[in-house]
């Protein structure tokens, strides 16, 4: 564990618009809290961010402290790289700005909104970019990844749709990052993850969509799933880029909506969403929503909906797909499905259950997989499925990192190292 010296945490109070947080000081567990409950991490020092500049001192001090650095963006992810215990935890939830320019259609989106916060202020324009379908995920952990979400088959991914970011780079400089400028970092940042800097600024391209969108449910039970399933499969292969249909394999929750007999049982619930004209939405959704006896049908206009998953299968494909693999550095363009294994639980005494339950599901599955893995559902102890997660893609990857970080002071991620024998005090894996 690394700590951080008196001094230098009051030159960075000096330096910092921000708060500077210290363990003893109120705030502290609040920011050190993110949404996976396993973590508990406790940074020496926590930097609450509120522009670029303070991002600029906080980099420089862990770089000069020999700091282990951490940095959160929405805090969603479930490996919980957005803290560190000792070291520095640059923390940008304060950084929450959206703008919108929508004649050009462009959003200007600061790493630290969720995507409920992008897309209310998106939405005021009836304008939206793709993200991903739980609101309370932060924009910049899911768009380092790649970014994936209910529009996808019709935009691509969010990565697909960023024009341009600004970077603090390991030196504490801010550059900008898009195809004119430093085109090589912004190739590396397009599914990279945190690996090559801090971005404080998101640029991305908006698309008309909404406010209204045809979304909702259709529940069958459980051992209708091979019927239900071969049908939709036949079913996807023809309906056009707005419509996706994401499915899920859980107990049914305790929703108004479902008959109180199948409360607590294992259900498969398909999950629609139509971005198109609401009257084309419905009349290409029918053949699904007719099919077989479902438990509850309830797909209407409507913002889109949040359900809580066990077993998610995301439907890509489309625009997706049309972006040339070495275009950026997410790499898996051809995979028509992701499969979420997608363990949910709130009893501690449970973890041990749950993540064998998790583990095991995934060994099942894996036989049918591609093999690929996605950098944003990877969990804390997956290091060795980050070669994996980038494919052909990754020496480049490491040819980049080597130019922006060659001492890995972004490292507390999913970790791209500049090479194999950097080894340092803090090291995740050591
Ligand atoms: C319930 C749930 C649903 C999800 N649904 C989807 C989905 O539909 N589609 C999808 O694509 N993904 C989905 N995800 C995965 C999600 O994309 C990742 O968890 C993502 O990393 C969250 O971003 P964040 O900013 O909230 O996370 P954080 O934990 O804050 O950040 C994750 C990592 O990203 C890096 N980072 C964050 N901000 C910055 C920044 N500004 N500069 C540099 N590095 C930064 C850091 O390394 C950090 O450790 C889901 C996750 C969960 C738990």
């Amino acid at each position: 564990m690394t700590t951080i010296e008196n001094e230098a945490v009051r030159e960075l109070k000096s330096k910092v618009s921000g708060q500077v947080l210290l363990p003893s000081e109120p705030g502290y567990d609040e920011a050190r809290t993110v949404w996976n409950a396993m973590i508990d991490r406790r940074p020496a020092v926590i930097v609450r961010c509120v522009s670029a500049q303070d991002v600029i001192h906080a980099v420089r001090t862990a770089r000069e402290q020999k700091l282990v650095l951490a940095v959160r963006g929405g805090g969603h992810n479930i490996a919980g790289n957005a803290v560190c215990d000792g070291g520095l935890m640059i923390d940008l939830t304060p950084m929450k700005a959206v703008r919108v320019d929508a004649e050009r259609r462009i959003g200007r989106v600061e790493p630290g909104a969720t995507l409920a916060e992008m897309d209310r202020e998106t939405q005021a324009f009836g304008l939206a970019t793709p993200l991903g379908i739980n609101s309370t995920t932060g924009v910049a952990g899911l768009t380092l990844g790649g970014g994936f979400g209910w529009l996808s088959r019709r935009f691509g991914l969010s990565i697909d749709n960023l024009i341009s970011a600004d970077v603090v780079t390991a030196t504490g400089e801010l550059v900008k990052a898009n195809d004119k400028d430093n085109s090589d970092l912004f190739w590396a940042i397009r599914g990279g993850g945190g690996n090559f800097g801090v971005v404080t600024s998101f640029e991305f391209g908006l698309h008309q969509v909404g406010p209204e969108v045809l979304s909702g449910l259709i529940v069958h039970p459980l051992n209708a799933a091979r019927d239900v399933l071969r049908f939709y499969r036949d079913f996807i292969a023809s309906t056009p880029e707005e419509f996706v249909c994401w499915f899920v394999l859980r107990q049914a929750p305790p929703l108004p909506f479902l008959p109180v007999e199948w409360h607590g049982k294992e259900i498969l619930a398909l999950a629609v969403c139509y971005s198109g004209k609401i009257e084309d939405g419905e009349r290409v959704a029918k053949p699904l929503r007719s099919f077989g006896r479902p438990i509850a049908d309830v797909i209407a206009p409507r913002r889109i909906p949040d359900p809580r998953t066990e077993i998610a299968f995301a439907q890509l494909g489309g625009a997706v797909s049309r972006v040339p693999q070495e275009a950026t550095a997410y790499t898996h363009r051809d995979a028509q499905f992701v499969l979420n294994v997608h363990g949910r639980w709130e009893d501690p005494a449970k973890d041990a259950k749950c993540i064998a339950w998790a583990r095991e599901l995934f060994q099942a599955a894996a036989p049918f997989a591609t093999g690929g893995a996605y950098v944003n559902f990877m969990t804390q102890e997956e290091q060795d499925r980050v070669r994996a997660a980038y494919g052909s893609n990754y020496d480049r990857l490491v040819t980049i990192k080597k130019k922006y970080d060659p001492e890995n002071l972004f490292r507390v991620n999913q970790n791209i190292r500049p090479s194999a024998e950097i080894k340092r005090n803090g090291d995740l894996d050591k």
